[in-house]
């Protein structure tokens, strides 16, 4: 059996061509342009690259784009003067502080500053009660992305056995919450989990979020399950020749998709829609912001 590949590159051109038919009717309808306001606290080489290219995905959906970039030293009380102006400014519908920010900095602190409505990432401690309690909120956006790719998969995942293989706050346990809302059994895993093997084994849909390369074999996947794999690491490649590098996820993909039914690649799977769904709450919030009716 080979896996049907799920395809995260194109599924995240179709939400963003999504995104850009409701700029359109925003800016023509209302006279409004959604602005997305992306913060950046020193210059970690991988922050610079995905607000980079956040910064023009959101130029190329119709949006405003601002980008604030600090000096690494930049004092909390700054960085946090810089988000009141923007959670008080009209033009902004969602900030994005880029994490990790540099170890001076609170970053529960820093989050929790941000107007929730404003929250596009759905971090603040606001947005992550309002998804706990199943209302309506900002959801992250690597999550949901993964949650759009298994909607589309199956239609729906009520019933099925998910496990999710980390709880960090930012993917592990928001992903295990909407897993949850849509009614699947969820299963947390994590560093101390017993016989995991055995326990990835059980489920219908398997998603890794670990940030360890290739760490889930083939032999750990139930026969036609779902994977969902998160992780981004960049490994050696001498294969390439001396120096180069390759990225692969947390889940061993050639061993994995002869017994999954479906997975997503590394690159091109997750990642491509985790920007979608950042631009699609950015929208979202906009709507909200102005009182008019939201995209679907
Ligand atoms: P964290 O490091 O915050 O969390 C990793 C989780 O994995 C922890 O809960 C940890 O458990 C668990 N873990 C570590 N080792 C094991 C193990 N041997 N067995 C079982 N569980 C283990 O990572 P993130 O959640 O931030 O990210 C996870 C991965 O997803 C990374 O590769 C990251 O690059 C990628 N990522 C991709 C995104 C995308 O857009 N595609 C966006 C965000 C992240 P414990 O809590 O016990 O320590």
């Amino acid at each position: 059996m080979t896996a049907d590949i799920i395809d995260g590159k194109a599924f995240a051109a179709k939400v963003r061509e999504q995104v850009a038919g409701h700029v359109t009717r925003l800016k023509e309808d209302h006279g409004i342009t959604p602005g997305l306001a992306v913060v950046l606290v020193g210059e970690d080489p991988a922050s610079q690259v995905y607000v980079r290219s956040k910064g023009k995905q959101t130029v190329e959906v119709g949006m405003n784009s601002y980008e604030h970039k600090l000096e690494v030293d930049t004092s909390e009380a700054d960085l946090l003067a810089l988000i009141d102006q923007l959670n008080n400014d009209p033009a902004v519908h969602g900030i994005l502080v880029q994490l990790p920010l540099p170890g001076h900095l609170n970053e529960d602190l820093v989050i929790n500053s941000i107007d929730p409505a404003k929250d596009v990432d759905g971090f603040h401690i606001s947005n992550v009660g309002l998804l706990g309690t199943g209302q309506k909120s900002m959801v992250p956006c690597t999550p949901l992305g993964c949650l759009m790719m298994l909607r589309d998969h199956h239609g729906s995942i009520s019933g099925m056995n998910a496990v999710v293989i980390g709880r960090s706050n930012i993917v592990g346990k928001p992903m295990a919450q909407l897993l949850l809302n849509d009614s699947a059994s969820v299963t947390i895993a994590h560093s101390r989990t017993k016989d995991l093997p055995d326990v990835v084994r059980r489920a219908d849909i398997v998603v890794a979020a670990v940030g360890r390369p290739e760490m889930v074999p083939g032999d750990w996947i139930k026969e036609g399950a779902t994977v969902i794999d998160v992780g981004i690491n960049r490994i050696d490649a001498p294969e390439k020749g001396e120096g180069k590098t390759r990225l692969v996820g947390d889940v061993h993909f050639e061993s994995a998709a002869k017994v999954a039914g479906a997975i997503t690649p590394v690159p091109g799977g997750v990642g491509p829609m985790t920007i979608a769904c950042l631009l699609a709450n950015t929208v979202t919030a906009c709507c909200r912001a102005n009182g008019l009716a939201e995209p679907e």
